[in-house]
Formats: C-alpha cells, sequence, structure tokens
C-alpha cells in the first residue's frame, strides 16, 4: 500500500508524528506533496515568499525531490492521491481559520482517509478546557491547565522514508527574489536545530533577565522556525524540561503563550479580523492617512518606534518589547483600528502567525484576552529609557541617530541642535495619551 504525506507548515523529518503515520500507512511508498494554493502562496510584501521559496528548495534537495503542484488543494490533492493510487492522505492538524476549512474541502473531495496526526502545537487548540467543558479566556489558568495537561515526548526521527515520485510533471518552485536590503533568517530543519542548541547553550539561563532588552538581541529568535514548521515545540520543551533555570522557566512560559493564541482563535475564529471584545467596534478611530504611513517607513519622530519599524522592514522581524511599543503608538497615539498595524505585520514579518499577531495586536489594543487595559498607555519615551537604556537598539536602526547617546537619543527634540536629518515628533504623546483616555471613557456606556 502506499500514502501521500501533504507537508505544509511542517517541513521537517525529526519529531513529525504525520510522517510516521504516513509512512505506516504505506510501506511501499509515500508520495512527499506539497501544494503551491494561491491563497497563501505570494501572500505578503515577498520576505515570506521569498522565504517559503527557499525553504522549499531545502527540503526538496535534502529529501531528492518533492512533489509540488500548484492550484486548489481540494482538486490538487485528491488528483495525486488518485494518480499514485494512494490508500491515506496525511496531514499534520491545521487550526487557522483558513487551514481548517481548506482540510474539510479536501477531506470532502478525497475517496480515501485525509488523516490528521498531531499539529504545530505541543498541545493542540481545543484540549486544554475548564471543568466545564469551556476553553480558557484567560492566560495564567490556561498556562496551568496546559502544563496540567502535558505533552508527548518528541517523535523519533522518520528514517528510510520508502519515497515515491509519482510519474508526471512536477511544478518547478517558483523563484522569488529577496526584497532589497532585507536579510533572511536561516532556512531549514537543520539550520533551526543548531540554531536552537546554540542558543540554549549561549543565552536560556539568561532569559528572563534580558529577554525584554532589544539591545541586547539575545532572544531566541526561534519564531520564524515554528512558524514554518522547521522545529516542533514539543523538541524545544523537551530540551528545556532538564534545565532549572528562571530563564528555562521562563522561555516555556512564552511558548505556552504562542498555544494559548492558537487556542483562542480556535475558539473565536471571528477573532483573526474582528474585535475579540466587541465593545471596541464602538471606539471612535481615525481614518489612516500620512501618519500610517509614516509609522510604516519608521519616520515617527519617536526613535523607539523608528528603530523597531525599521528593523521589520530590514529583517522581517522585531522585537517583541518594541512589537508592543510600536503597535501601542499606532492605536493609542494615531487612534487608528490595530486592524492597520496588524495588517502591515502580517505582510512583513517573517514569522507572520495569525494567532499570535492578531492577538498580539489586540492586547496591545486593549480589545484581545486578558488585554492590558486600555488606559494603560505605553510611553515610547519611558519604555525606551527603561528597555533600550543606552539607546544601543536605536543606534542600530535609526542612522541619523547613531552619534547621539543616552539620554537624549530616547527624545532627540529635547537637543539644543537636533540632528537636521532626523524628523521632529509626528504627535504630542502627552496629548495624544489625554485624547485616547477621552476616546475610551466614552466606550463605557457599552459595559
Ligand atoms: P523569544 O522571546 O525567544 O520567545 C520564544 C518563543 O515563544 C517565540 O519564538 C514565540 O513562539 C513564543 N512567544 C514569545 N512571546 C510570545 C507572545 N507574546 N505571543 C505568542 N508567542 C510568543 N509572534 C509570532 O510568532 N508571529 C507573529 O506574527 C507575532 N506578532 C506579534 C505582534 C505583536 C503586536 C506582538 C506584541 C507580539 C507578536 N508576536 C508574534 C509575539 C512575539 O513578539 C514574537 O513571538 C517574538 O518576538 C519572536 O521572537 P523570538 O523567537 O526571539 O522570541
Amino acid at each position: 500500500t502506499t500514502s501521500v504525506m501533504w507537508f505544509r507548515g511542517d517541513l521537517r523529518l525529526i519529531d513529525q508524528p504525520a510522517l510516521r503515520e504516513a509512512v505506516a500507512a504505506g510501506p511501499d511508498g509515500v508520495v512527499p506533496l506539497y501544494v503551491l494554493d494561491d491563497r497563501l502562496w505570494g501572500r505578503g510584501a515577498g520576505v515570506r515568499t521569498a522565504y517559503l521559496s527557499r525553504l522549499l528548495s531545502e527540503f526538496d534537495e535534502r529529501i531528492g525531490g518533492l512533489h509540488v503542484v500548484h492550484g486548489p488543494p481540494e482538486r490538487e490533492v485528491p488528483r495525486v492521491a488518485h494518480a499514485a493510487g494512494a490508500d491515506s492522505v496525511h496531514v499534520s492538524a491545521s487550526f487557522t481559520p483558513y487551514g481548517t476549512s481548506r482540510d474539510d474541502r479536501v477531506e470532502k473531495a478525497l475517496d480515501v482517509p485525509l488523516v490528521r496526526t498531531g499539529s504545530a502545537y505541543a498541545v493542540s487548540p481545543g484540549r486544554v478546557v475548564k471543568g466545564d467543558g469551556e476553553g480558557y479566556r484567560v492566560f495564567t489558568p490556561f498556562y496551568k491547565g496546559w502544563l496540567d495537561h502535558g505533552w508527548r515526548d518528541p517523535a523519533p526521527a522518520v528514517r528510510d522514508v520508502p519515497w515515491l515520485r509519482p510519474e508526471g510533471r512536477t511544478h518547478r518552485i517558483p523563484e522569488a527574489g529577496v526584497p532589497e536590503d532585507v536579510t533572511l533568517p536561516p532556512i531549514g530543519e537543520r539550520a533551526a536545530r543548531e540554531h536552537w542548541r546554540r542558543w540554549l547553550e549561549d543565552h536560556v539561563t539568561d532569559y528572563a533577565d534580558e529577554r525584554d532588552h532589544p539591545g541586547l538581541d539575545t532572544t531566541s529568535r526561534m519564531s520564524v522556525h515554528l512558524k514554518w514548521g522547521s522545529i516542533h515545540p514539543r523538541t524545544m520543551l523537551a530540551d528545556l524540561a532538564p534545565l532549572g533555570s528562571d530563564g528555562a522557566a521562563a522561555y516555556r512560559r512564552e511558548l505556552a503563550f504562542r498555544e494559548f493564541y492558537a487556542d483562542i482563535l480556535h475558539q473565536r475564529p471571528d477573532s483573526a479580523f474582528g474585535y475579540y471584545d466587541r465593545r471596541f467596534e464602538h471606539l471612535q478611530y481615525d481614518e489612516p492617512a500620512d501618519d500610517l504611513e509614516a509609522w510604516k517607513r519608521g519616520e515617527t519622530g519617536f526613535p523607539i518606534v523608528d528603530a523597531g519599524m525599521r528593523q521589520l522592514l530590514a529583517e522581517g522581524w522585531m522585537h517583541n518589547r518594541v512589537r508592543m511599543i510600536v503597535a501601542s503608538f499606532l492605536v493609542k497615539d494615531l487612534h487608528l483600528e490595530w486592524t492597520h498595524g496588524a495588517a502591515h505585520f502580517l505582510d512583513r514579518l517573517v514569522d507572520a502567525d495569525l494567532a499570535s499577531n492578531q492577538h498580539g495586536w489586540q492586547w496591545v489594543a486593549g480589545c484581545g484576552t486578558d488585554a492590558s487595559p486600555f488606559f494603560r498607555v505605553f510611553n515610547p519615551v519611558t519604555q525606551s529609557k527603561k528597555f533600550d537604556p543606552d539607546g544601543a537598539y536605536i543606534r542600530r536602526w535609526v542612522p541619523e541617530l547613531a552619534g547621539v547617546s543616552a539620554p537624549a537619543v530616547h527624545e532627540p527634540w529635547t537637543m539644543a541642535d537636533p540632528p537636521q536629518d532626523y524628523p521632529a515628533p509626528l504627535v504630542d504623546h502627552a496629548e495624544e495619551r489625554r485624547e485616547a483616555l477621552r476616546r475610551f471613557e466614552a466606550l463605557r456606556r457599552f459595559e
């Protein structure tokens, strides 16, 4: 018998339970399938497509030929399965709104079973529930429930897969150029594992103390590998388990945040693009204009905001603390809906993840789960002084301020002679804070 392994966000061979199932079900051959789906392929400003194109090539070479097809999965997957005479099609379960509906359509179109084994999470969405069977809405109790639930040990690597290459044309992997000036992160399973091992050796112990300081740049940058499935979080949790440090515990908690947001999105698929707290539909917002463009370019005149936005353009990644600062600025200083900022992030991030991004944004905007209260407005200067005290992060990304030292680097407008080529502040933060709070007050009648 033969089977099809339909790879999606899980292009790896280690800790890959769906592939183990595919091999068990298809001892005579497993077709390694990848479908270029126009609904997903080519989305975004190009960094993600460039990354995926290279990731596919790397995997193709590694397994000696990936069977790539192009078209709607509900047409292509049954066609390939039929041509190969496969008895089953295997996937890791998807939990995004699009992924679940796509898989349901494919399942209906197939005349052999679509077998879902595992997912991109240590504990799949929907599994951690309260006593009444409902999902959690608040992180801390979810985290406790998640730890209590526990997860399996990593699945052993699958060796000697009897890969089967069907006759007929394989679509070539489209080449996608890297957008100008963008540095892509390392690519593929081997790179991910090596990067992870090195990071564990060098940085995990100090993670709890250092994670909020963008200038140090010592967070793991594993988000990109988790997004593309080059490593499974269970592998990472198993590596963290024997370490007793506060850093290892703090890191495990961050991985749980990723699983929490996936669970929330699963509970409330409408929260991908709509307000989790629906009261916020009534908040008064401004229409985006030049201010949104200045924010995207990193030309707001607030150094920490501009540094973050420019890091995003240059690397397709931004430090978590700075993601929070720039998001707060968009919502509470520019009074724009979070969706404008979230869309730009999805467009530009190589690690763009629907659940973590949309809920990261909604948390900052005050309308998400467990949200930081709306009235807690981040002050970009205070945040900057606290988390980038010597201004190293700002100087790295804002060359106009390269010669300015702290504390002036956090608020160059206080200098007697500020650099002429750096913009003046787009807004008066104190004034916009008052305005944000005034608008928020008006929401109270919807409580
Ligand atoms: P580390 O600090 O090394 O953390 C380890 C891992 O834990 C991360 O790789 C990630 O998988 C997970 N994690 C850490 N913090 C969070 C968090 N707050 N929420 C969910 N998971 C977390 N993360 C994404 O993966 N994709 C996104 O599109 C995304 N958009 C975001 C948007 C906003 C507005 C905010 C505030 C946060 C967003 N995050 C997103 C979460 C977080 O910023 C990134 O996961 C983190 O910066 C990635 O860098 P790292 O791997 O070095 O993180």
